[in-house]
């Protein structure tokens, strides 16, 4: 055992001199009985813990779990990134010292920590770096922070870690900025500064969360990489199962801010012992069938809302009476924890939920179609002195049909065009060249045509935490936007707004809640209720799953059909996300750098792509569910 016999603080840095026993491995990070919270009202309030975690050197451990589980707090709790009211209790044993605690001297530990022995990425690396700095003033500035370099030396330290990170002429991108660099590129930079103080532990929070699945796929090979030449661990923390099992080791489970399963990635995927992972593992859509996903029912508890017995009592399939009266203890078996009474022997059934419904099985296809007919669209790029004037071409002649009750994904990289269709589609914005019109007059509609494309068209966006404005209530988000038709008399406007959030689950006490108060999954369906308050003839749905957790995704997916069957809007749903699309769409256009390199119906495109292109992306993504399964099989052959 590590057997610690001083301690230093230096400037930057915990350094630990200690005799070690190399006979038995050490923990790099050993948690105990770690609880971390923050204070609400002058009261302590657990978020996470207690919680019993080893990680070793070098080791890439995966962090699952719903948002709210507190996956991210756990880590930040470490480096007293959780703001000034946080605090944390137990012990949290790095390289020998604890570093848990609440005093000045505790907290001043954590803070030497980050950045040098703990780095951190995260999701949206765009965002994360400075706007207004090129990359090299951020890297240099950094290394010098942390190191006694010359300008020259931090200079060359910067080169070599941007080569590191695996960006080809790592020279040049000195002088970008973070707006000329694609998310990929960026989060490249990120990794290069998270380095930049030699850390042991890289913690990256939802790293691959938005990225294109070819850009996903380099930066986990880019992980793996660092984790092995660097012997640095790396904790992984996603909502994607496929993409932990892609590389991590082992796998964590956190729910309600306790660890309810922990083992080799291998055993946790191929028997989930704790019904929360059992039934997580079943939400997920896959690529290789289209069929109806299951969500898990209810919420991730909120803190101040977790009693004493199991926090997964409430959404549990396989619930005892021993669950409704005591809390289950942590077991360990095999380097195999669980947390539950009653740990599942058979994986979650049925396996098999059968297909959702398709626009030709739908009995409402009346309603008006939308044709793009030759549609492009160019942005003229302005002349700065270093390049000249230029022209993007963000679509080119595109042509398309979207039928009444119809699901079309669309799907490709950053770049691709998707956007920018789904833009034109709501009328946000114009085409360069051609049309875009709704045909099929309603009865009693004679202006139908003449209306405005915003008329027939609604658009959900991505991210509905920064598409809902935070002053508003769920309500008067949905009541808003009929203000705007003008006919409606107050009464009526509430009468409909309340009618779509009704709709979507939305219930009257959430109505009158601000996005603050709304989990991940509400925002969304908030953001669902207000655009089809207005009763749109088509929805053009912008990566609506991508920040979102697997249940709740498959929920959204699930509104969506659900919305489609009993009103027959025509959706468009753009996505990164192939297994997603697979699970709701009926035909799917590939896009590729403005153009419609493949459309076909689904089922042939996903069975049996043309393009090349297409290929490639479909590749990829089984790649990542190739991941789980290998990982199962590996055990199997044990
Ligand atoms: S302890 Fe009981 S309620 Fe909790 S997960 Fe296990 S079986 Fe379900």
């Amino acid at each position: 055992m590590m057997q610690v016999s001083s301690t230093c603080i230096t400037q930057s840095r915990v350094i630990v001199r200690s005799g070690r026993d190399h006979t038995a491995p050490t923990p790099l990070l050993s948690l105990r009985s770690y609880t971390a919270g923050t204070v609400i009202n002058g009261a302590d309030r657990p978020i996470v813990g207690p919680i019993d975690l080893d990680i070793e050197t070098g080791s890439i451990v995966g962090i699952a779990g719903e948002s709210g589980s507190g996956k991210s707090f756990l880590f930040k709790s470490l480096v007293a990134l959780n703001g000034s009211r946080a605090w944390s209790q137990g012990t949290a044993t790095f390289k020998g010292i604890n570093v848990a605690g609440r005093d000045p001297q505790s907290l001043d530990l954590q803070r030497r920590m980050r950045g040098s022995d703990v780095g951190f990425i995260f999701q949206q690396p765009t965002e994360k770096l400075d706007p207004i700095m090129s990359i090299g003033r951020q890297l240099v500035g950094t290394l010098r922070k942390h190191h006694d370099f010359t300008k020259r030396e931090a200079v060359a330290k910067a080169i070599e870690l941007l080569g590191e990170v695996g960006l080809p002429n790592p020279e040049s991108y000195l002088s970008s900025y973070p707006h000329q660099l694609s998310g990929g590129q960026n989060q490249r930079v990120m990794i290069a500064l998270a380095l930049v103080g030699e850390p042991e532990i890289l913690i990256a929070d939802e790293p691959t969360t938005g990225l294109d699945v070819s850009v996903q796929e380099q930066i986990l090979v880019l992980l793996q990489k660092l984790a092995r030449l660097r012997q640095m661990a790396v904790v992984l923390v996603s909502h994607d199962l496929d993409v932990l099992a892609r590389v991590c080791d082992q796998i964590a489970v956190l729910y309600a801010g306790r660890l309810v399963e922990f083992g080799s990635v291998a055993s946790v995927l191929r028997a989930p012992k704790h019904p929360y992972t059992s039934r997580l593992m079943h939400t997920r859509p896959s690529i290789t069938r289209r069929a109806s996903l299951l969500p898990i029912p209810g919420e991730v508890p909120a803190p101040e809302n977790r009693s004493s017995l199991c926090g997964f009592l409430s959404r549990c399939h396989v619930k005892t009476d021993l669950c409704e009266i005591s809390a289950p203890a942590s077991e360990t078996k095999n380097s195999r924890v669980v947390l539950c009474h009653n740990p599942v022997k058979e994986p979650f059934g049925p396996t098999n939920f059968g297909q959702p419904k398709t626009s030709s099985s739908i009995s409402r296809l009346s309603g008006p179609t939308l044709v793009l007919s030759e549609v492009t669209k160019t942005y003229k790029l302005a002349r700065t002195w270093m390049t000249p004037a230029d022209e993007k071409h963000a679509l080119c002649k595109l042509s398309l049909t979207i039928k009444p009750g119809s699901i079309l994904g669309i799907v490709g990289e950053s770049g691709s065009g998707k956007t920018t269709l789904g833009r034109l589609i709501v009328g946000a914005m114009k085409p360069s060249t051609g049309t875009i019109s709704v045909v099929g007059c309603p009865e009693n509609a004679p202006n139908f045509p003449r209306l405005p494309l915003w008329r027939h068209a609604q658009l959900i966006y991505q991210n509905p935490s920064s598409s809902l404005d935070p002053r508003l209530t769920a309500l008067e988000h949905v009541i808003e936007p009929l203000i705007s038709r003008g006919a409606l008399s107050k009464a009526e406007r509430l009468a409909k707004a309340q009618e779509a959030l009704l709709q979507l689950g939305i219930t009257k006490e959430q109505m009158v809640c601000k996005p603050s108060k709304l989990s991940g999954g509400q925002l969304q369906r908030v953001a669902i209720a207000r655009a089809i308050a207005l009763r749109p003839a088509f929805l053009v749905c912008d990566e609506p799953t991508s920040a979102l957790d697997v249940s709740v995704q498959a929920n959204v997916i699930n509104i969506l059909l659900q919305l489609r069957d009993e009103t027959g809007v025509g959706i468009v749903f753009i996505s990164h996300n192939l297994a997603a699309v697979r699970a709701i769409a009926d035909n799917v256009a590939v896009m590729k750098a403005g153009t419609m390199v493949e459309y076909d119906h689904a089922d042939r495109l996903f069975v049996s792509p043309k393009h090349e292109y297409t290929k490639h992306l479909i590749k990829l993504a089984r790649s990542n569910e190739a991941a789980s399964a290998a990982a199962s099989a590996s055990l199997m052959s044990l």
